[in-house]
């Protein structure tokens, strides 16, 4: 995926991390595709990712669990809720540092109101215009 390109850092370890979950979460759902991840749960992969560009926190990005910004379309939400709590305790025995980096994160507070323009998006377009 070329795509995972564009993120760094923190960024791409969540895309990592969801990556990894919706995977667990297909082969386990949808059995009966050819592939996982299958088209529609790609598809949702993709929109993970935008929603991680995008992401006002940028590298501070809390999990989303704590966001106080709820970027996610109410049915991406309600996906990416039954992913995690399907694939979140399944983690640990094929992803255990992923895992365990994700449960440490998730004890972090809940930030206030994100700053401007810290979007990964955002450093990228900086980055383009010099
Ligand atoms: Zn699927």
């Amino acid at each position: 995926m070329a795509f995972e390109q564009l993120l760094s850092g923190k960024l791409l370890r969540e895309f990592e991390t969801i990556s990894a979950m919706v995977k667990i979460y297909c082969k386990a759902h949808h059995k009966d595709s050819a592939s996982h991840p299958c088209e529609e749960c790609e598809s949702f992969i993709e929109y993970a990712h935008t929603r991680l560009d995008r992401c006002p926190y940028g590298q501070d990005k809390p999990t989303c669990n704590k966001c106080p910004v709820h970027c996610y379309k109410p049915h991406m939400k309600t996906k990416a809720r039954e992913i995690m709590i399907f694939a979140g305790p399944r983690m640990l025995l094929p992803h255990p540092i992923m895992a365990v980096r994700h449960l440490m994160s998730e004890r972090n507070p809940a930030p206030g109101k994100p700053p401007a323009e810290s979007s990964n998006r955002h450093q990228r377009i900086k980055l383009e215009k010099l």
